[in-house]
Parts: C-alpha cells; structure tokens; sequence
C-alpha cells in the first residue's frame, strides 16, 4: 500500500522545510498546497488569480478548489508510492475529501506528524523567511544563505512572500488555530497522530520526524 504522510503544524514551524528532506530521505513525492498555489500565481492562471485573492489576505483559498487540485496532483505517477502531504488538509473538510481519495486509490493516510512551536517562535520565523524561485528557503537569522540575497543551490536570487508580512503571519496563525487545530483531535482519535518538537535545529527536527515515521 502506498505511503501518504500528512505533515500538520502552524505557519512557520518548518513544514515546507522538513517535507522537503523527507521526501529526499523516504523517496515519496513532495505535495505541497502553497508551493502548488505560488506555481499557478506565476503562471497567471485562473486557479492563480483566484487564490491570490485569499493568499494575500492570509486567508484558506476554498475548499473545492483547493481539493480538486490535490486530486489532480496525487494521481501523477510520481505519487503511486504516496506523498509527504505539506499544508493540506487544513480544514476538516479537506480531511474527508483526502480520506475518501485513499480510500479509491485502495489507500490511507499512514502516519501525522504534528510538528509543535510557540507563537512567537512562529512570527519570528515566518517574518525572517527568503525564498528563490525554484522553492529553497532560508532564515536571516536561522538558515541564512552563504551570501545575503543569493540561493545557495542555484543562485538565484530570494524575496519574501508578501504573505510573510508579520499582520498577514499573525492572521494566518489565526487561521490556522481556528480550521486547522480540529484535524489535530481528529488524527489523534484515529491513532496517527505522532508529535515532534519544531523549536529545535533542522537536523534533530528531521531525527524525530523519521524516528516517529519509523523511517
Ligand atoms: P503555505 O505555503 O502552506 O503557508 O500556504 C500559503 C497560502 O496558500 C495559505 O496561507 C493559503 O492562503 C493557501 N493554502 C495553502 N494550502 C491550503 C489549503 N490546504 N487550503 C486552503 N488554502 C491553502
């Protein structure tokens, strides 16, 4: 049966970071909703322009929306052994929808990492964050990049979200305690639900992630 790991946690504990070296480690597929969203806000499509309105606000893009495009993003080859999900499901909606896409894939969510962090901890973080174009993030403070503005794998050059902004961040924290903390009690009912501290150096994130993955 294939692996599909669902990756929970606030805005800012290193989801997208960790997801990332996980996929490299475990060979699964990186899902991952943002990134999916920032591909089709640079491409200028519908599904872009249409997010965009939510993304800048710090707001959950829709539902229905949000789910036909991960449907749409798991049945590509490269996820036949599973995925590590990043940033979806967020609402208990998502969740259900996720649930029964596995069930007629004959599948299930395997394991959920809920990687934990204190509030300010998260603003700190999220507001320190630089990006290139191709994905790889950096910390002013925490990670930063060899040479100041410059990505250290392919050299281009970083910005920062404009949802990285500290009222957007503090919004999209919000968001999250309010849609996204009831998938926490709901994976934790079904026995998935395994926690890892993210106020930690990446390293020893990625030991406990593996280590509660049994990986
Ligand atoms: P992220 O990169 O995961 O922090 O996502 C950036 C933004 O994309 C979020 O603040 C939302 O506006 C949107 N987004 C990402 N994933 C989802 C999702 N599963 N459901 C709704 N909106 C999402």
């Amino acid at each position: 049966m294939a692996t599909f790991i669902v990756l929970l946690g606030p805005p800012g504990v290193g989801k997208g970071t960790q997801a990332k070296i996980l996929s490299e480690k475990t060979k699964l597929a990186h899902v991952s909703s943002g990134d999916l969203f920032r591909e089709n806000l640079k491409k200028q499509t519908e599904l872009g322009k249409l997010a965009k309105s939510f993304m800048d606000k710090g707001e959950l893009v829709p539902d229905d929306v949000t789910i036909s495009m991960i449907r749409d993003r798991i049945t590509r080859p490269d996820c036949e052994a599973g995925a590590i999900l990043d940033g979806f499901p967020r609402t208990p909606a998502q969740a259900d929808a996720l649930e029964k896409m596995l069930t007629e894939f004959k599948s299930e969510v395997s394991k959920v990492p809920y990687i934990t962090a204190a509030e300010e901890i998260l603003v700190e973080r999220t507001s320190g964050r630089w990006t290139c174009p191709q994905g790889h993030t950096y910390h002013a403070k925490f990670n930063p990049p060899k040479q100041a503005g410059v990505c250290d794998v392919d050299a281009s050059e970083l910005y920062q979200r404009d949802d990285d902004q500290v009222e957007t961040v503090t919004k999209r924290i919000r968001v999250y305690l309010e849609q996204t903390m009831p998938l926490v009690e709901h994976y934790r009912k079904a026995g998935k639900l395994v926690e890892v501290h993210g106020d930690q150096p990446v390293e020893q994130v990625t030991k406990d992630l593996l280590a509660a993955l049994d990986m």
